[in-house]
Formats: C-alpha cells, structure tokens, sequence
C-alpha cells in the first residue's frame, strides 16, 4: 500500500503531481478515513484522497452544475491516475 502513490506538490506553480499526472490545486488537511494528505482540485472545487479513492465533498448539489455532473464517482478517473506497482 505504502507506494501506491507518488504525490508532490510544486514549489513553482499551484499544481500537485500524483504519479506523474499534474492536477492544478494543492495538499490540503488529513483524509479523515485514512490520515493520508487529501489533494484539494481547483478544477471541481473539490478535497479527494487517492488512497480511499474518494472525495471528500459531495456534489454541490445545484442540477445545472456542468462539473460535478461531469466529475466521475472515483478520483482517479477523474484524473486519470495509474497506481504505481507495489514493491514487495
Ligand atoms: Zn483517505
Ligand atoms: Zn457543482
């Protein structure tokens, strides 16, 4: 479980790198499920943690919202993220 995820936030643009895909927003507070750093997207307003494969806000709740009607049920589809192989 321990290398699933490679997560770096940049120092010189407001992205953070998880397993090499660039997701435009920061490392926020702990997941309250896993106490693993959640990532806050800017793109879907969103907290998530990659190791629950969860978000931790529910949609917005207004019907007409095109992002959370687009934003898939796992975050690592919404980003596309590759668990890395684990060592071991
Ligand atoms: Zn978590
Ligand atoms: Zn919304």
């Amino acid at each position: 479980m321990e290398n699933e995820f490679d997560i770096k936030e940049l120092v010189d643009s407001p992205h953070v790198v998880v397993n090499g895909i660039k997701i435009g927003g920061f490392i926020a507070e702990l997941c309250p499920k896993c106490n693993n750093s959640s990532i806050y997207s800017d793109h879907y307003d969103a907290h998530f943690c990659v190791y629950c494969d969860i978000w931790l806000e529910t949609q917005c709740g207004d019907s007409a919202c095109e992002i959370c009607a687009n934003r898939p049920e796992s975050p690592l589809i919404a980003f596309k993220i590759v668990k890395l192989p684990t060592v071991g």
